[in-house]
């Protein structure tokens, strides 16, 4: 996705989207974000989306998930989707993270441009930075962790230590 560059982002902005994306799922007072339910869920609200569990080998090594936004179809290997059922944080986010760049490109139409390898992408423009950050603000809403330190963030929001240190440098 890197050679792509989106329409800018703050990370206020996203804050703001996270919070409107929990109130409408109805989970705007629950600090532990439902990923693996929403990955199941999702083809049911977006009925043009597949959401598929791929043997490991299907996708290469260093890929844990990928989305293709054209084909609109989310694949998550079998071991990571494992993972987050049994509630590990970072394979939590990892399917938080497709989910966001399903939901940004795919529906709410982030206008997606072309950009050429020698042009440096502004953070804020780049999907990667984006689906970061709204998948840090849906699983870390920050009126709700903005006291708690970073163990309580991880016990509370079910992320991983770097997640948890990340998203309080950001409050
Ligand atoms: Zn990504």
């Amino acid at each position: 996705m890197n050679k792509y560059s989106v329409e800018p982002k703050s990370r206020k902005e996203l804050r703001m989207l996270a919070r409107q994306i929990r109130k409408n799922l109805g989970i705007e007072d629950q600090l532990y974000f439902p990923v693996v339910e929403l990955f199941e869920r999702l083809p049911d609200i977006y009925q043009d989306l597949e959401c598929q569990i791929v043997n490991d080998f299907e996708l290469p090594i260093n890929v844990h998930a990928i989305t293709d936004i054209r084909a609109k179809t989310i694949k998550v290997k079998e071991n990571v989707y494992d993972n987050a059922c049994k509630g590990n944080g970072r394979d939590r986010m990892t399917i938080l993270h497709e989910i966001a760049h399903y939901l940004t490109l795919c529906e709410l139409n982030f206008t997606l441009a072309r950009s050429f390898d020698e042009e440096r992408i502004p953070t804020y423009c780049d999907p990667e930075w984006q689906a970061k950050c709204l998948a840090g603000e849906l699983m870390m809403p920050a009126n709700k962790i903005k006291n708690m330190d970073v163990e309580q963030v991880m016990k509370e929001c079910g992320v991983s230590w770097d997640a948890a240190n990340y998203q309080l440098s950001k409050i």
